[in-house]
């Protein structure tokens, strides 16, 4: 069943064997899996069907320096399906290499393996209809598949790893009708949990209050809840309920919304590739299954090992398209249609102030450049705006084999990288955040090294050649901030509860039915954007809710008010 929070009647007390808060990939993932196992499951959503300013402004908040990180309410979706309303659809686990202790990389080390995930990867990437779970070239594409460039072969930088592309799905809208028809759910649409209530020692959850926009406010009181309300909100919500704890639920240590990490990322220099055009793997390839894969490179486990090197991935891309030196009237049609582009897509094509010449020269090679546009209009129009599994991005046929290195690192943790609250309050009283997101030397030296591997094995393999501005490379990666969408580590996991907010399991440490699905439980980063892990992590979850409260399930919603007819259902559009 799908409610309207608005129509639940003030000082209501809802129960369920699990509440989950926040309706995003992780939240649903999570509902669908504990209702398939038996579990009573209330899905309390802030958000509706549409998107809507009000709703959006509870995301409110400031940022330290808005050159490093955007505003709050920016590369984030307060709406049903939560950002993946909006996201590109990159999918890719996590690497073994991720889960270990490394000694470069301070406060690494999952309290679990990769094996410990590994089962749960394959229904993730069912649930972003991505396919089948395979992540190599031979294996996704078939043992005939061409290599990234023909001739290059290095025992140091491997090419044989793909992305796969979600369609991308909407999750809110793929699967409304699954929630709908599972006849042990609720989900609450419009219903924002302001407070988690302690028991007065502090061990375990009592209540949850909710409140609307329209003014209702109602508690639940469930057996377990779940915290899924993404990377930045989920550390909001912990240190805005102090009733018990002055300093915020699990947060005796002053650990949460700290490690705050994001991504690195930029495109760097320039590849020249001494190979035909047909003998470079540049763009997307489709598996057998229609899902839409991308080659990347990435130094080996074994090579960042030695060298002392974060987890990293470089694709080939195209030269930066604020400079009309490319000579694409492709790239400069998107260059000056940027205003009609949303903030996170357009971010990245503001770069400094564009003079008048600037213009010109990106009207003319629009001009001097009428049947690759055409062309280009005809296959966006076709293959990404009006097809269901839409091709994921901007890519063009290359004329010359000269690239840049589209670069996405692990960004390392550091305790002073944080999000808090401030002093200033939303429209329901909750206290805002306030993003202070930092990056290290450390970061920018380890992209260094990366791309020196890079250039070596290129070098050494006399098909291409790769140079960068060393200098300039801190200002490359760091010309937009922070990459954005990417919101990590603020509720890390880990065993000992003064760097860690929650166990392997999940579970804030000092609160036994309390826990959290999403990437703010991510101790690293990876190289991989992070909605896959985070969906196998919510599956994971599932299985241990499902084990420690099957038997007691409370099959139906105990809500006398539930069952009054003066609830009114939200349909689904
Ligand atoms: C532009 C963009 C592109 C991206 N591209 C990719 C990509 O290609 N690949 C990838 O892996 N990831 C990508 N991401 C990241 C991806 O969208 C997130 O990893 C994913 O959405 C996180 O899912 P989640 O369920 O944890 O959180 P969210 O999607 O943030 O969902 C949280 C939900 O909680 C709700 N909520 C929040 N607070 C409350 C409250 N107090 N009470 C009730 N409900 C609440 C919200 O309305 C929302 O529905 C991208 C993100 C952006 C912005």
């Amino acid at each position: 069943m799908i409610l309207e929070a608005s129509t639940i009647p003030n000082g209501t007390v809802l129960r369920a064997d699990v509440c989950v808060v926040g309706g995003g990939p992780a939240g649903i993932a999570l509902t669908l899996t504990l209702a398939s196992r038996g579990l009573s499951v209330l899905l309390l959503e802030s958000g509706r069907f549409a998107a809507d300013k009000q709703t959006q402004a509870l995301y409110n908040g400031e940022v330290t320096d808005e050159r490093l990180h955007s505003p709050p309410d920016k590369y984030r979706y307060r709406r049903f399906g939560g950002s993946s309303a909006i996201w590109g659809g990159r999918c890719m686990p996590f690497d073994p290499i991720d889960f270990e202790v490394r000694r470069h990389v301070p406060f690494s080390g999952w309290p679990l393996a990769y094996d410990d995930l590994l089962p749960y990867y394959p229904a993730a990437n069912a649930l972003a209809e991505a396919g089948q779970f395979s992540y190599g070239a031979a294996q996704a594409l078939g043992p005939d598949a061409a290599p990234l460039i023909r001739g290059f072969e290095s025992d140091r930088v491997s090419t044989e790893g793909l992305e796969r592309f979600s369609c991308p799905t909407h999750f809110g809208q793929r699967y409304a009708h699954r929630l709908q028809s599972a006849a042990s759910v609720q989900l609450v649409l419009g219903a924002n949990c302001t407070a988690l209530q302690l028991h007065n020692d502090a061990q375990s959850i009592r209540a949850l209050q909710v409140s609307t926009l329209q003014g209702t406010r109602f508690s639940v009181v469930p057996r377990a809840t779940v915290l899924a309300t993404g990377g930045l909100e989920t550390a909001r919500l912990l240190l805005a309920s102090r009733d018990i704890s002055p300093e915020g639920v699990g947060n005796q240590h002053d650990v949460v919304g700290r490690y705050y990490m994001c991504h690195i990322a930029g495109n760097v220099g320039s590849l020249t590739i001494s190979r035909t055009l047909r003998q470079v793997r540049h763009g997307y390839e489709r598996s057998p299954e229609g899902i839409y894969c991308r080659r990347r490179l990435q130094v080996t486990a074994s090579e960042q090992q030695r060298l002392g090197l974060a987890n990293a991935v470089a694709r080939l891309h195209f030269a930066r398209i604020t400079d009309p030196s490319h000579q694409s009237g492709v790239l400069s049609g998107l260059f000056l249609a940027r205003k009609l582009i949303s903030y996170e897509y357009s971010k990245r094509l503001n770069d400094g102030d564009a003079t008048a010449a600037t213009y010109a020269r990106h009207l003319l090679n629009i001009a001097t450049d009428p049947l690759d546009t055409a062309a280009f209009l005809g296959h966006w129009l076709t293959q990404r705006t009006l097809a269901e599994r839409k091709f994921p991005s901007v890519i063009l046929h290359n004329r010359t084999n000269r690239f840049s290195l589209e670069v996405h690192s692990e960004q390392l943790p550091q305790v002073a990288s944080r999000v808090m609250l401030n002093d200033q309050c939303d429209a329901l009283g909750m206290p805002m955040l306030r993003v202070d997101w930092r990056y290290s030397q450390a970061d920018i030296d380890s992209v260094r090294g990366t791309l020196d591997v890079m250039a070596e094995e290129f070098e050494a393999s006399g098909v291409a050649k790769f140079d960068y501005q060393r200098e300039e490379l801190e200002h490359d990666l760091l010309r937009f901030g922070a990459y954005g969408g990417h919101h990590l580590g603020t509720a890390r996991m880990g065993c000992d509860p003064r760097t860690s907010v929650v166990n392997a399991d999940c579970q804030v440490h000092s609160v036994r039915n309390l826990f959290v699905a999403g990437s703010a439980v991510f101790p690293t980063s990876s190289q991989a954007n992070p909605t896959l892990t985070l969906l196998a992590l919510s599956l994971r979850l599932a299985d241990t809710l499902a084990s420690r409260l099957s038997g007691l399930a409370t099959l139906h919603l105990s809500t006398q008010a539930l069952s009054e007819p003066r609830h009114r259902t939200a349909a689904i559009p």
